[in-house]
């Protein structure tokens, strides 16, 4: 009997220490920070710095002050020293970390030829998209021209060319899943960068990066200053400008994370009921692509009912962007008709619309087809759910 005892209370012991352990161990958050160019590959270069250390420098404050006082977080360096990397590698580490958030420290510059380069200043905060002028796309250029160090980068990067205008056209359309999260982001950087380092704000921007397109998390690319600006350079590879450089990064990473946190706990916090006993007929197995799971409705019978019903009701979203394309665009691969809501800045596309779940199955496997990232939201009283 008291051996019974004792077994059953070392088997709850270890039952409960298990479980303290998977809630310990409950996945961390997970910021790659990537430190552009290394070793061979020195970036930009001032009249005495190469973009690669100044680069390195802020990364590593960066992810020092992330690792000290943010608990909860796992940083990831692409690179902690100088050390050559491809485009493709630093995304590959990224994504085989799974991370949650992608930082990639660039630092700027311009054309030797050009007039301004000794005075032109300022930081900017870029996210995927295709560029909206020369100016945007060279930046992108630049970056991207590390692929020509490569053997064989045709096939490595999927014919892609860093220097053909025509191949940034690719770009335009990739990553809507993460593309509001990386531009409010983007925004909360340009505004450290501006309040606490003291830089000319430069914007958010798009281009076409290799490195952000192949990242599948939210990702942004920072360009801090301009290397060929011989008072910026001096800022950028002294200590209290890294310091203030990776302190205005780290800010909005705090309020990224603050954010992404009450997300998860708000998710938590609406799971469905389990309604097994309800006469009702059973709600759908809850697809697995859903944003946020909906407590079970009463069906009302009829296939269609005007937004403002007070009806809920399901669409498929498989695109996200910061302008409006017209009804009949070839971007929408056929897809038709395709409707459109505004959230914010950004214009979300939508495909297909039901009252049940087994409804809009059928049609978010044939968006999915097209679109990988297409996934099925809510809507109540003509209003997206959240
Ligand atoms: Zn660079």
């Amino acid at each position: 009997m008291k051996h019974s005892y004792c077994f059953t209370r070392v088997l709850s012991l270890l039952f409960a220490f298990v479980l303290g352990l998977s809630v310990v161990s409950a996945k961390d958050f997970v910021l790659v920070i990537d430190a552009g160019h290394g070793g061979r590959d020195a970036g930009a270069l001032g009249n005495k710095a190469k973009e690669k250390d100044i680069n390195l420098g802020v990364a590593l404050k960066l992810g020092r002050m992330v690792a000290n006082n943010v608990p909860g977080v796992k940083v990831v360096y692409t690179r902690d020293k100088d050390v050559y990397l491809t485009l493709q590698e630093r995304a590959d580490k990224a994504n085989r970390v799974e991370g949650d958030l992608f930082i990639s420290i660039h630092t700027n510059s311009i054309d030797k030829k050009s007039p301004n380069r000794k005075t032109v200043a300022g930081a900017s905060t870029w996210t995927l998209g295709l560029h909206r002028s020369k100016e945007n796309l060279e930046v992108a250029k630049r970056e991207n021209s590390v692929i020509y160090l490569e053997n064989d980068f045709s096939t490595r990067y999927e014919g892609f060319d860093p220097n053909s205008t025509e191949s940034y056209i690719i770009f335009e359309f990739m990553q809507y899943k993460h593309m509001e999260q990386s531009i409010n982001f983007a925004s909360d950087i340009q505004h450290e960068f501006v309040s606490v380092a003291n830089r000319v704000d430069r914007g958010v921007r798009q281009a076409g990066f290799w490195v952000l397109a192949k990242t599948g998390m939210p990702a942004v690319l920072v360009e801090l200053d301009f290397i060929c600006n011989p008072t910026q350079e001096r800022f950028l590879t002294s200590e209290s400008g890294q310091t203030k450089m990776a302190q205005a990064i780290y800010n909005a990473f705090v309020k990224y994370k603050s954010d992404y946190d009450r997300k998860q706990n708000s998710r938590k916090g609406s799971a469905p009921a389990v309604t097994s006993s309800t006469p009702a007929p059973a709600p759908a197995p809850a697809p697995a692509e859903v944003e946020k799971p909906a407590p079970a409705k009463t069906q009302t019978g009829k296939a269609e009912q005007d937004d403002a019903s007070g009806v809920t009701y399901y669409k498929v979203q498989f695109m996200a962007l910061p302008r409006k394309l017209p009804a009949n665009s070839k971007e929408f691969k056929g897809l038709s008709p395709v409707e459109c809501y505004k959230e914010g800045s950004m214009y979300k596309y939508t495909y297909g619309k039901s009252t049940d779940r087994n409804g809009i199955q059928q049609q978010y496997k044939k968006v999915k087809s097209l679109f990988r990232d297409a996934f099925i939201i809510q809507f109540r009283d003509g209003k997206r759910v959240k």
